[in-house]
């Protein structure tokens, strides 16, 4: 049966249940009058013309009221039709099923929606327990609800689910219905319930019978967007659970990457404290200059060496510092060489004439570093003050100059006889050839080139003895020799930092053994160290030809020899001295090297003798060598 055609049928029923109502009315308003006539008890026969005139106007007056009545009861009756229509209407088209039951949960009357909603025909639901068409496990509830309703009479409201005609397959745990992101199969809609709101309210029939009115809501939609809402919220939950768990992760990594910062940042300043105190400590100047030359900072060795604040060398050229015809002289005009980017420049240690502020000079020593921060380029420069090594290097010159002198003072003595012997040549010449000019004059034919050339030859070798005390006389000039209380382990000292430049470049490990008991000693210092430095200078010469691989040993002893004898060792493992050259190395003038003298252990020798000491030696080929020397603590 089609929607249009059940209305039709409901309204037509409708209107004629309300004409027979009409009709009944009729007829039982008169039947009422014709009662209400007959016990009114007037008799028309014995009634006076004016009495059934004021009757028969009565009667009409009570007929026009009557059809007066009728025609508002005919025009009410067409509303109650109208409204009835319209409710008829109402009732079939309302979205809302509409059900009505009796006390039993029987389905007395449905609506069009309600036939819709559960799938029947009016027909067909008519007669039928309502109870079929919820859901088992609702079964209970529906139960309870008719129970309050018919005994509490008040309005109920019941949420069930529909049962399903095919039974029912729906997963449990999916209430995402599609909008969700769970297992697409999981989620078919065709497998979902259908969601009830019951809405009921008892009702009473004009013939006082009981009926249950039910409002029925299709609440699915509601339903599954609610559980939808529910399900986005709970994933929403989990996701910000996620996320809230991965920030708390990336904030206590951030705030150890903080703490490890702020150590980083702790010890950096610890570091450029403690760089800034070496920086502006060090004894050495320190300049941080710009590719240009220009000074950024300087610290206040640099301030002390030249005499300016460091207001008035920051922002200046570092040549500012260079004495000019200085830095062109000696090619170290640094601005140009940092602008033309020499290599050379940088790590070498230059020796240059700086200028203070005063216009004095200061011999310094000056070195260039790289570095980049950023990639910007930047030099340290080291400048070193250094007059007190060049008045300490001047010292030591002079005091070798000093040793020289001695040396040649021995020299003569030792040489004594061999330049008699040179002298004495020359002046065995000249005798011979005066003696032959003599002859010549003294014959009867002078021959005057002859003579010429003889008094030539004399002449020369006049030249060369003259020469020869000339030579003498350089070497000699004078020096008194006098003895002092001497500290033997200083002297020794001192010899040895004299060679040290030689220590280290062959190699030499140096090992000193120093007695401390040693008492002053009265002897000639400057002789002393003479026959030192030559045993020194000779063992780092036999050590240095040596070829064979091994640590080169120096050892240098002072101890007491006795109570009133000290003696001085010095011992090699170069490469020693043979027995044949054993026998002639304390001669002088013998030598193995090619510019040696062969006169310093023959003056070694001399000048220990000349202190009452005892000069000895004793060596092994390729095992080394050991010169001593005694001297007696108080010269007799
Ligand atoms: P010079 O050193 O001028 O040669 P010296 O009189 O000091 O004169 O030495 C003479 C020679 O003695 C040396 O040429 C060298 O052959 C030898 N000699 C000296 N000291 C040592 C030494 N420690 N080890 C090996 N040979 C040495």
């Amino acid at each position: 049966m089609t929607t249009p055609a059940i209305e039709k049928q409901d309204a037509e029923t409708l209107r004629t249940k309300a004409e027979q109502l009409l009709i009944d009315h009729q007829n039982d308003v008169r039947k009422r009058a014709e009662s209400l006539m007959s016990k009114s008890g007037a008799d028309i026969a014995r009634m006076s013309t004016l009495d059934i005139e004021k009757m028969l106007f009565e009667f009409q007056v009570h007929q026009i009221e009557l059809e007066l009545q009728n025609e508002e009861l005919t025009r009410t009756q067409q509303e109650l039709s109208d409204s009835r229509d319209d409710f008829a209407r109402i009732y079939n088209l309302s979205p809302v099923a509409y059900l009505t039951l009796n006390g039993q949960g029987v389905i007395k009357k449905a609506n069009i929606a309600a036939t819709r909603l559960l799938g029947e025909s009016k027909e067909s639901l008519a007669g039928k327990k309502l109870a079929k068409f919820i859901h088992p496990s609702d079964q209970d509830n529906y139960y309870f609800f008719i129970h309050d309703l018919v005994e509490e009479k008040n309005t109920r409201i019941l949420n069930a689910k529909l049962a399903v005609k095919n039974g029912e397959s729906i997963h449990p745990e999916c209430p995402g219905f599609g909008l969700c992101d769970c297992t697409p199969a999981l989620c078919s809609q065709n497998e979902l319930f259908t969601y009830l709101e019951l809405r009921g309210i008892v009702n009473y029939t004009p013939k006082n019978e009981f009926e249950i009115c039910l409002a029925i809501q299709d609440i699915t939609e509601y339903k599954h967007t609610q559980e939808t809402i529910s399900c986005l919220n709970s994933k929403l939950e989990k996701k910000i659970l996620e996320q809230t768990s991965t920030l708390v992760e990336v904030n206590m990594d951030l705030t150890r990457k903080i703490t490890e910062l702020k150590e980083s940042k702790r010890q950096l300043l610890e570091r450029e404290t403690r760089i800034n105190a070496i920086f502006n400590a060090s004894i050495e100047g320190i300049v941080t200059i710009d590719t240009s030359g220009i000074i950024l900072s300087a610290n206040a060795a640099v301030k002390a060496i030249f005499g300016y604040s460091e207001e008035e060398l920051v922002g200046c050229s570092f040549n500012k510092l260079l004495s000019p015809s200085q830095s062109k002289k000696q090619g170290y005009d640094v601005v140009s060489y940092l602008q033309a980017k020499i290599p050379s420049i940088i790590g070498m240690i230059r020796e240059v004439d700086g200028i203070r502020k005063d216009g004095t000079v200061v011999p310094l020593d000056v070195s260039l570093v790289e570095f980049s921060i950023d990639g910007t380029q930047y030099y340290t420069g080291i400048v070193r003050d250094v007059s007190l090594r060049k008045y300490q290097e001047q010292k030591d010159k002079d005091h070798l100059e000093e040793l020289a002198h001695v040396t040649r003072l021995c020299l003569i003595g030792e040489m004594g006889s061999g330049i008699a012997h040179e002298v004495n040549q020359p002046l065995t010449a000249i005798v011979n050839y005066t003696q032959a000019c003599l002859r010549f004059i003294g014959a009867d034919k002078t021959d005057f080139d002859q003579l010429g050339e003889i008094l030539f030859k004399i002449h020369q070798q006049a030249l060369k003895a003259g020469q020869i005390i000339h030579r003498m006389k350089d070497f000699v000039s004078n020096r008194k020799i006098f003895r002092t209380e001497t500290d033997i382990n200083s002297v020794l000292e001192d010899a040895i930092s004299l060679c040290a430049n030689d220590l280290k470049q062959g190699n030499v490990i140096l090992e000193l053994d120093l007695a401390k008991n040693i008492p002053k000693i009265t002897v000639d210092d400057v002789q002393i160290e003479q026959v030192i430095l030559n045993l020194i200078r000779n063992s780092i010469d036999a050590l240095t030809v040596t070829t064979q691989n091994k640590p080169r040993r120096l050892r240098i002893q002072s101890y007491m020899k006795k109570r009133d004898l000290v003696e001085i060792k010095v011992c090699d493992n170069g490469q020693g001295i043979d027995d044949a050259q054993k026998a002639k190395i304390l001669t002088p003038f013998f030598t193995t090297k090619p510019t040696g003298m062969g006169m310093g252990l023959s003056i070694s020798r001399s000048i220990v003798e000349a202190h009452q000491g005892v000069f000895s030696f004793s060596s092994n080929p390729d095992e080394g060598t050991v010169f001593s020397f005694t001297l007696p603590v108080k010269i007799k």
